[in-house]
This record gives structure tokens, C-alpha cells and sequence, in this order.
């Protein structure tokens, strides 16, 4: 089957041709100006002969859709649609159509303003991301979302709110201690405004600073704020090596307390300590589910994770030999430690820690004792295991993220939803083809109380991807991380194409989207 390129592309300049005002899309056209809502032009266009995985989990069918400002107007059996005068039909030749994914967790937030055609997420057939996670987010809320409406990127944009950021702002440098009964009434304040301007929930980041010093009392106390105004509580843990089922627990006793849905981020079983427990963690999850604190989880499709050089000597006494040591030890090595991001000498980077320590002749203990003494460095750790990461993927309470965006030096930041769909699916067979596509449409619009996105039915939102799933696969490497995906044929949001045939179209129709809008 060979999918029709020239059809959709034909269709994609159509589409913006009667776009007021005319727009060329093509060659040309990649800085070219297009009206802020191109979605509401009126031209209605039919998507025939797609193999539609709808995005609930159902088993896929053959079928079509008529779009129509901005949103899918019919779904319906070949041939049941009627064509409305000057409406196109666009055939798909039998390709997947699914709902556009949503990036619950990426890391785009200055990125999407430097290159608001996002190449290497509408590549995975990304159409919102979800900003603002592992406790740092924009501030404040309302203005980096009206920044967001002005900068139009390709794809919809929304955030949470930072618990280390409003921490920071309150507590300042003095954060290394347990805030004060005044500094949680503050903090509670700037959560509910960031709630009240758009924010979906609050975000914790519990490895790093500030939000490393705080008391679960604290979290709770926030995350009732967030809770008066719907929204749910997400999770970097405490800990997702040693202490991974304690942390589990915190999570859970947040959600349980302040009466909010629990979302761990980028689940996982971090070291050798804890290799073979995601069992145990799915199992406090499913507990904790049905005993009322709905838990989910987000998961990115590898054995590898990135954070701060930091992170990795727990006790944070970075220029003590014993915990350096017993830091790497946990890792499973000094060669399960991949250098990124070091900025005293960036020839350094994608070198395991072994490697510099060789360079330099000197031990990884007193390697990495150095790096942090220069301002420290990114780290990628190659220390899970792929029977955690295939349970976590089976779990019905675990969805797709990418913990990545544009300019990620992890792979994930480019390859998240496509490997999931290439690898996972298609060549280990974990999962099937549409709980490949729940687990990256409607279980995050059901995280996020989006009820118009993640699902291909009448009504909903426009935003869908077009997928060859023997094709479709991830190109980006920890030495190639910004290697752009294939397989995608196209993507619309709001019913407007920004990626046909391999590169973006140029139109950028995404927006905002704020907590309590419709939709
Ligand atoms: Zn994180």
C-alpha cells in the first residue's frame, strides 16, 4: 500500500488557499504569516479510507471523517458520508487515523517559543503538550499563556503549576529547610492563582531543589489549593530508586489528603535496588485506586533517564568521597553514567563518566567530584530494566510522555510516541496497536479533563494524526537525540494540516489551552 503523499499534500494547500488570507503552503511558505484561526474558514474535508483507532482502546475500523471548523463533524462507515459542496476528499489509502497525542509531560517550555513549528513533536504526531512538570514551571500562568496565544505555535500548549517555583519565589535561597506556616500560606496563594489563570494541577519535583526540602505537610497543603479548582496533583517522587515504593506512598497520601487525583511522573524502578518492583508499585496504584485516590502514571518507552549530575549522590554531600561512591555504586557504575550538558567543557558531551575519568587520569569518584565543582552537568543513566518498563507499559493506569521537548539532549524528546508504537507494539508486541494510541490520546484528556480531545468522535476536536504502523518508528539516539521520527504522514490540529509529508506545513493554528475553558 503505498500512502497517497500527493493527496493530502494537494489537500494541505487547499486548505490554506482558502485560508483568508492566502497562505502558500510548501517551500515558501515555512515563515509565511497565517491567520491566527484558520480552523474557521468553513471548508469542510473528507478523510476517506483511514483505518480509524479512535483512541478509546477499541479495536481499529475502516471508515471515514468529515472535518469541519476545526472539529470532526461525522465519522462513519466507507462511503456513508455525504461529500458537502466544495468539500475535498482527501483519501488515505488506508493508514491509521487516530486522535492527535498529548504530551502530558514535555519539556518545551522556552523551546516552543524559539521554534513554534515544533518539527520534532508533530513528527510523533504530537498536538498538545503539557508544560510545567517536575515542579518548575512558567510564572506567571496567565502571562506565559497569553505569550503562548501570541507566539501561535504549531500545536496547543498548556501547563501546570511549579510547586519549587512558587517555593523559590517565596522562600528565595533560604529554601533549604521546612517553610514556615506564613511561606505555605503564601505558596497556597500563588498556587490558586496559577489554578485561577489557566494552570491544569500542581507539579512537584521532589529530587531537586527547592522542592527537595520540603514536608509531604506542605504538599498536601498545596494540593488542596489546587484541588478547590479541579485540579490534579503530578509527581517527579522523592525518590524513584531506594525509597520508590515510600515515595510511591507520599504520592498517594497527598491525593488522599488534600481529596485530588494522583499522576506520578515518568514512572519507573531507577537502580538495581528496586529492578523487578513495578509490580509491587502498579499493586499500591490499583489499591489506592479502588480505595478512592484515583492514581495514574506516565512512562517514556526507555531503559535510560536524564536529570541533573546531581541526583545521583542522594545524601547531596557532592564533594564527599564515601557518598560520591556509594552514588555511583547505586548506578550500577561509572559506565551506566552518560555525561550531557556539561558547560565548563562541552567536548565532554555523551561521554560516560568512566570515559571522563580515564580522560582526565583520574578515578570516576574524584571525575565526578570535579564536574559537580564546575558547575555540575546533565546526566543520562542507563539503569532500568525492560521487565519494569514492559509492566509499567501493560498497566491500564499508565500512560505515554515524552519527560522531553525540542532541543532534548535524551532521545525521548524526539522519539517518545513513535517508539512506543514501533518498538513496543509492532516489534515486542507489549502492547497492541490501540492501547498504543489510549495510552497517548484520551487517558491524558481524561488526566487533564479534556473531554473534546483524545477520541475520533462527532464533536470533538480536529486534532488527529495520520500513521503508517509498519513504518512508523523513532530515529533519535542518545548520540542522534534531535533525530526527527518517520512514519507520520500527517497531522492536524483544529483541523488545520502542520505536518504533511514529512516536514511542517507552516501553519500554526495551536493556542493555549486553559484549566476551565471548553475544551
Ligand atoms: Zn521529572
Amino acid at each position: 500500500m503505498r500512502p497517497p503523499i500527493r493527496s493530502i499534500a494537494s489537500w494541505a494547500l487547499v486548505a490554506a488557499l482558502c485560508t483568508p488570507p492566502a497562505a502558500v503552503v510548501g517551500q515558501t511558505a515555512r515563515d509565511a504569516v497565517l491567520p491566527a484561526a484558520p480552523s474557521g474558514s468553513g471548508v469542510a474535508v473528507l478523510l476517506a479510507n483511514a483505518r480509524i483507532v479512535d483512541g478509546t482502546g477499541a479495536p481499529a475500523f475502516v471508515g471515514e471523517l468529515l472535518l469541519r471548523d476545526g472539529r470532526i463533524a461525522a465519522v462513519g462507515e466507507p462511503g456513508s458520508i455525504a461529500r458537502p459542496p466544495g468539500a475535498e476528499r482527501v483519501d488515505l489509502g488506508g493508514l491509521v487515523l487516530a486522535p492527535g497525542f498529548i504530551d502530558i509531560h514535555n519539556h518545551s517550555t522556552s523551546g516552543i517559543f524559539d521554534r513554534p513549528l515544533a518539527p520534532t513533536q508533530l513528527a510523533q504526531g504530537i498536538t498538545t503538550i503539557v508544560v510545567g512538570a517536575d515542579g518548575s514551571s512558567p510564572w506567571p500562568i496567565g502571562a506565559f499563556l497569553d505569550r503562548i496565544d501570541e507566539a501561535r505555535p504549531a500545536l496547543d500548549v498548556a501547563t501546570m503549576v511549579g510547586h519549587g517555583t512558587v517555593r523559590g519565589a517565596i522562600m528565595g535561597d533560604d529554601n533549604r529547610r521546612p517553610a514556615t506556616d506564613l511561606e505555605i500560606a503564601d505558596m497556597t496563594a500563588r498556587v490558586e492563582r496559577g489554578m485561577l489563570e489557566g494552570a491544569f494541577g500542581l507539579s512537584s519535583g521532589l529530587e531537586y531543589d527547592p522542592g527537595f526540602y520540603s514536608t509531604t505537610g506542605e504538599l498536601i497543603a498545596l494540593a488542596r489549593a489546587a484541588a478547590a479548582h479541579g485540579g490534579f496533583y503530578m509527581s517527579h517522587l522523592r525518590d524513584e530508586e531506594e525509597g520508590l515504593l515510600d515515595a510511591v506512598d507520599e504520592a498517594i497520601r497527598i491525593g488522599r489528603e488534600a481529596g485530588l487525583p494522583v499522576h506520578i511522573s515518568h514512572i519507573k524502578a531507577g537502580n538495581a535496588s528496586v529492578w523487578g518492583k513495578a509490580a509491587e508499585v502498579l499493586d499500591r496504584m490499583e489499591a489506592a485506586s479502588a480505595s478512592g485516590v484515583d492514581v495514574t502514571a506516565d512512562q517514556y518507552p526507555y531503559t535510560a533517564w536524564q536529570s541533573g549530575l546531581a541526583i545521583v549522590v542522594r545524601s547531596r554531600r557532592f564533594q564527599d568521597r564515601d557518598s560520591v561512591a556509594a552514588g555511583i555504586a547505586a548506578a550500577g557504575g561509572a559506565d551506566r553514567l552518560q555525561i550531557v550538558r556539561y558547560r565548563a567543557d562541552p567536548t565532554l558531551d555523551a561521554l560516560r563518566l568512566s570515559d571522563i575519568a580515564g580522560r582526565w587520569g583520574v578515578s570516576p569518584v574524584e571525575a565526578y567530584m570535579r564536574l559537580m565543582r564546575n558547575g555540575g552537568s546533565g546526566v543520562i543513566g542507563h539503569t532500568m530494566e525492560d521487565r519494569d518498563v514492559d509492566a509499567f507499559m501493560r498497566s491500564r493506569r499508565v500512560m505515554t510522555a515524552s519527560d522531553g521537548g525540542i532541543g532534548s539532549p535524551h532521545p525521548r524528546g524526539a522519539g517518545t510516541f513513535p517508539r512506543v508504537l514501533g518498538v513496543y507494539a509492532r516489534e515486542r508486541g507489549v502492547l497492541t496497536l490501540e492501547r498504543a494510541v489510549e495510552r497517548a490520546t484520551s487517558m491524558p484528556a481524561r488526566r487533564l479533563g479534556l473531554v473534546d480531545r483524545g477520541v475520533i468522535r462527532g464533536g470533538a476536536r480536529a486534532d488527529l494524526v495520520a500513521f503508517d504502523p509498519a513504518t512508523i518508528a523513532d530515529r533519535s539516539t542518545f548520540e542522534d537525540p534531535g533525530l526527527e521520527a518517520v512514519g507520520i504522514h500527517a497531522v492536524w490540529v483544529a483541523g488545520v494540516p502542520v505536518w504533511v509529508d514529512g516536514r511542517p506545513t507552516g501553519a500554526r493554528p495551536g493556542r493555549a489551552v486553559r484549566h476551565g475553558d471548553a475544551g
